[in-house]
């Protein structure tokens, strides 16, 4: 007779198999993790980063190439921000860390004036040391733990308030030119991460101890998908996988296709245009699944990359 698995057990087995899925799979389909790589994971003490850092580590155990892994807080000297969780927690885990402490808080204080939004100044200081920390620490990549909602919402911010059809990428240089830095969360669904951290009971860290307000944009948008994603199941989906299916020829950017060279005997691209047409959209939308627990067996027959 077999032993019945608890409920709960059996919830966090399929969430953390589905984030490993996710994170073996934007690993490989951008090409994030090579062989000997010391990879800076960042912490922040919010949900994101800690189960960033929870599946690296497991997938670390099985994946096909050898890499180290580091992690490192940043405490920027906000008022109350409770300096013994981290470390304590990483500790207990066994892994390889450090904390790095700067006072860009009160640097911030300084130069910003009082009701102003603190926001750019204190991450652009956050990013330089980290990138110096990277260095200092030999590492070959800087992993950050954006998922798909950050990236949705970047594009969406982007396109309404900045005029370019701009997201988050999964992988980049650095704007010093230096480093890699890599988004291994980017496939994966914030409620997955949510309901993942809530099980795992991490020891969360208020991001708002800096006083200073969210920024309400991002917020808005935040919340326009939420409610999309609530009125019709499976917009999310597809809209991240149009984000995978760009099709330069019909969009409008001259420097990213060439109209121009388009002359009377030119070959059709990309199934010509439909203007003209009566459209036909498909009921079930493109790139959508099941994603709910009831469904999840549907998911898991996916066939899908996933590191071993
Ligand atoms: S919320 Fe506070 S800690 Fe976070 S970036 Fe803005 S100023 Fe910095």
């Amino acid at each position: 007779m077999t032993t019945p698995i608890p409920k709960q057990k059996y919830n966090l087995d399929k969430l953390q198999k589905r984030l490993r899925r996710d994170v073996g799979k934007a690993i490989a389909d951008f090409g994030m993790i090579e062989e000997g790589d010391r990879i800076m994971v960042c912490l922040s003490g919010g949900k994101d980063s800690y189960t960033m850092l929870e599946i690296l580590l497991n997938l670390q155990h099985s994946a096909p190439v050898n890499f180290e892994l580091i992690a490192v807080n940043l405490d920027q000297k906000q008022p109350g921000f409770p300096a013994h969780i981290l470390p304590a927690y990483l500790e207990q885990l066994g892994v390889e860390y450090k904390i790095v402490t700067e006072d860009t808080y009160a640097i911030v204080k300084e130069k910003i004036p009082e009701g102003k939004t603190t926001c750019s100044l204190c991450s652009r200081l956050r990013r330089g040391i980290l990138y110096r920390t990277a260095t200092e620490l030999g590492c070959t990549k800087i992993a950050l733990g954006h998922h798909r909602d950050d990236i949705l919402q970047t594009l969406f911010l982007n396109m309404f308030y900045g005029g370019k059809l701009k997201g988050m990428p999964p992988k980049l240089m650095s704007d010093d030119g230096k480093h890699i830095v890599i988004r291994p969360l980017a496939y994966c669904r914030e409620k997955d991460i949510e309901r993942f951290a809530i099980e795992r009971k991490y020891p969360i860290i208020p991001c708002n101890l800096c006083g200073s307000q969210p920024n309400l944009q991002r917020q808005v948008i935040g919340e326009m998908l939420n409610d999309w994603d609530k009125k019709y199941p499976g917009r999310i989906e597809t809209m991240f996988t149009a984000m995978q299916n760009v099709v330069p020829s019909h969009l409008n950017d001259a420097s990213l296709f060439d109209f121009k060279g388009i002359q009377h005997g030119s070959e059709v691209v990309n199934g010509g245009d439909i203007a003209f047409d009566r459209e036909e959209i498909p009921m079930q939308p493109m790139g959508w699944q099941p994603q709910d627990d009831e469904n999840v067996a549907a998911i898991e027959r996916l066939d899908v990359f996933e590191i071993k």
